[in-house]
């Protein structure tokens, strides 16, 4: 008898992404980099979107032979026009830039309040619908949306960002619908605490509102309700955004992807 292990695996057919072009907002950060690097290893021209020019600038250095698939784009997402614009014509958009500010509602700034929500909720939507009449006019389009465990959890001072990411749920499940006929997927990846700068900024806020000093907000606060306890890497993301815009995901809309090392099984 044939041992198990001796017999052929299924093949996962590999992402192909070649004459695709993708969109990653959010470029030069911890995810958006991964995520742009993935798609480009993939086979798809991504446009990489950030306001910070020179981190654009370090991603195509750091790109080495997937540079000539990599496009910088300088962009500030508050600027809405400019993030409708630059969505026509592609094929895959992932809305990930996203910003944090850790504070007490009582002492939460409105105006950083209005930014949040406009980076992380409404320019997604004016990205997706930017990228809309492409993806319907081909009948084919993949919309991955970098949301979070506080897309469907809350947690105390992040009044603004879980207000964003919970907004940011439900547009993605709205363009689900309304994709579907289109063949146009939309789908969110909800990682727990991943390690990029955004977390490491986090430290000193979460330490001065919780009371406890930095080295234990880590094990105390950010990893406490995580059954795996580390944090997750922004590569290990990327691949689930891969995976959603795979041909085997094609029957996988309006859902949320969870990457939380068992935090929401609580
Ligand atoms: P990051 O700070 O490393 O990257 C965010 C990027 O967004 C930065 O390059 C920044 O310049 C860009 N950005 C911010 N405001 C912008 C604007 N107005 N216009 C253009 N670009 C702008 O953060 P990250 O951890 O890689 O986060 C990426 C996404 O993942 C965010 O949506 C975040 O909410 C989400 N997320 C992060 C974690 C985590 O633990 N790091 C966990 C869950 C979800």
């Amino acid at each position: 008898m044939t041992s198990p292990s001796a017999l052929p695996g299924p093949q996962a057919p590999a992402l192909d992404l070649g004459g695709r072009t993708a969109l990653v907002t959010g470029a030069a950060g911890g995810i958006g980099r991964a995520c742009t690097l993935r798609l480009a290893a993939a086979g798809a021209k991504v446009r990489a979107v950030d306001r910070d020019a020179a981190g654009l600038e370090e991603l195509a250095g750091h790109a080495g032979e997937l540079a000539g698939a990599v496009e910088p784009h300088v962009v500030d997402l508050t600027d809405l026009d400019a993030a409708e614009l630059i969505a026509a014509g592609t094929d895959v958009l992932v809305n990930n830039a996203g910003l944090q500010l850790v504070r007490p509602l009582e002492d939460f700034p409105p105006d950083v309040f209005h930014t949040v929500l406009t980076v992380m909720l409404e320019a997604p939507f004016r990205l997706i619908r930017g990228a809309l009449p492409h993806m319907y006019g081909q009948g084919w389009g993949r919309i991955v949306n970098v949301s979070s465990v506080h897309g469907l959890r809350a947690s105390p001072y992040k009044a603004a960002y879980v207000a964003a990411k919970h907004g940011l749920e439900g547009l993605s499940k709205t363009a689900a619908l309304e994709g579907a006929a289109h063949g146009v997927t939309s789908n969110c990846v909800n990682p727990g605490y991943v390690r990029t700068p955004l977390v490491e900024e986090q430290l000193t806020d979460q330490s001065r509102a919780h009371g406890l000093p930095e080295d234990r907000i880590l094990t105390d606060v950010l990893l406490r309700d995580s059954a795996v306890k580390r944090l997750i890497e922004p590569e290990e993301v990327a691949e689930a955004v891969a995976y959603l815009c795979g041909p085997q995901a094609s029957f996988i809309t309006g859902a949320s992807l969870v990457l939380d090392g068992g935090w929401t099984a609580h």
